[in-house]
Parts: C-alpha cells; sequence; structure tokens
C-alpha cells in the first residue's frame, strides 16, 4: 500500500477554482495508483469576500494574517504541506510559508519547472492586476528558473482582470470574454512570449489550448501536479 502525505488546501479563493484543484489532484491519484485511489486532503476554504476587500484596500498584510492561520489550522489538523490556490494571494507567500513548518508548495515552481523542460525562455502571463503589476511572480519566475515574463499591455489588463472577478469567481463563462482573452494571448505571443502562463487559477475554465498560438501554462494543473508528486513522494 502506498504512504499518502496529506495535502493542505487554502481554498475557495475562488472556490470555482479550487473545485477544479480537487478534481484534478484527485483524478491524477487515480491516474497513478488506480482502483479505487483517492487524494488525502484537508481543505480550508475561506469566505472569498473578505479577502477581495482586503485586496482592494491593499490590506495585504491582515489578508496574509487570516492566510496564515489557515495554514497553521491546517498543519494542527495533519497537513503535511500547504498549497495556496491562488496566484494572487502567493503576494503574501513568504507571510503563509513562516506560519508553519511544513513545506508550502509555491505556485511558481512548477510552472517554471515545466517551462524549463519546454525550452521556453520567456512566457506572456495573465492572471488579476495585482499579480501582473506586483512582481512577485515574474521575479521569482526568473530569479528561481531563468524565465523572463512580459504581461499585458495596461487597457488589456484590465480586460482580463475584470473578468476574473466579475465573471470566472463567479462561474459565469461566456464565449465573448474567451474571445477577448484570446485577443490578448495573440498579442503577447506577438510581443515575443513562447508561452502562456494562465497565472489565475480561474482561467482554465474559459482559455484552451486552442485558443493559443503558443503553449499554455496553466497554473491550476501545475500546481496541482506538483501537489500530488509531493504527496505521493517517499517521505
Ligand atoms: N484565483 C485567482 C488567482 O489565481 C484570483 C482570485 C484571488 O484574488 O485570489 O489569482
Amino acid at each position: 500500500m502506498t504512504t499518502m502525505r496529506t495535502i493542505g488546501m487554502i481554498g475557495g479563493m475562488s472556490w470555482e477554482s479550487t473545485a477544479e484543484y480537487y478534481r484534478l489532484i484527485n483524478q491524477d491519484v487515480r491516474a497513478r495508483l488506480g482502483g479505487l485511489n483517492s487524494a488525502q486532503v484537508l481543505l480550508h476554504s475561506v469566505n472569498f469576500a473578505p479577502i477581495e476587500r482586503l485586496q482592494r484596500d491593499g490590506q495585504w498584510n491582515i489578508a496574509g494574517i487570516r492566510l496564515s492561520e489557515a495554514a497553521r489550522h491546517l498543519e494542527a489538523g495533519g497537513a503535511h504541506c500547504i498549497v495556496l490556490c491562488t496566484n494572487t494571494m502567493h503576494l503574501v507567500a513568504p507571510q503563509v510559508a513562516a506560519a508553519v513548518s511544513v513545506p508550502f508548495l509555491h505556485i511558481v515552481d512548477p510552472t517554471g519547472i515545466e517551462a524549463q523542460r519546454r525550452g521556453v525562455r520567456r512566457v506572456g502571463f495573465i492572471g488579476t492586476a495585482f499579480s501582473m503589476r506586483e512582481s512577485f511572480f515574474r521575479d521569482r519566475l526568473l530569479e528561481r528558473h531563468g524565465i523572463a515574463t512580459i504581461v499585458p499591455e495596461a487597457v488589456e489588463q484590465a480586460v482580463v482582470h475584470d473578468i476574473i472577478y466579475r465573471e470566472l469567481c463567479l462561474g459565469i463563462v461566456t464565449e465573448e470574454s474567451r474571445k477577448l482573452y484570446r485577443d490578448v494571448i495573440h498579442a503577447l505571443a506577438a510581443r515575443g512570449a513562447e508561452a502562456i502562463v494562465l497565472g489565475c487559477t480561474e482561467i482554465m475554465l474559459l482559455v484552451k489550448a486552442e485558443d493559443s498560438p503558443v503553449p499554455l501554462l496553466d497554473t491550476t494543473a501545475l500546481h496541482a501536479r506538483a501537489a500530488v508528486d509531493f504527496s505521493l513522494a517517499q517521505a
């Protein structure tokens, strides 16, 4: 019998993407181990509304305290690692990682490893305005993985951001928004992006491989796979 380590997920930001993590992690465990095997998971799912409010108000430290509490609860409940199921809140990743003694599986790392595996040197990044504007994602991608990042122009950034909060986080997926994203992705590819990082965990609900002329690096799928790798690795 395989010994599994328990994956501690901090979810709810939004739950639409957390549900995808949960599905992907379980499908992957079944694919690797077969039969009735499923993932050993602890989920701490927060109410997104107050977190989103803190984001808008720039109260990142308070948001970091809330998520650190969630991480500590997961550790106390027996989680062997922490998976923060959102790119944006990785802005406070150092704070959350420091709150626990179990490993924090940072979302940038599986993305960087996959970009390297594909021989990609420069990626286009789409995500929330916070993730596109702040440097927490692109700095780590460059410093740890040697991958450069370009982001959409300001007007396109606003379009990408609004669709995330007004539609995707509410489970709304429309053909019109898919076309808008496709245009942004094509513009990034035309500017030299060799792959596109879907740097918001809901974007995979909207954008598929056929919407892009270059490969997609879906942070949700890559992060979920990294969680399974950790869970099934020999302790
Ligand atoms: N899930 C999104 C992300 O990956 C956005 C929601 C949030 O702000 O956490 O960035």
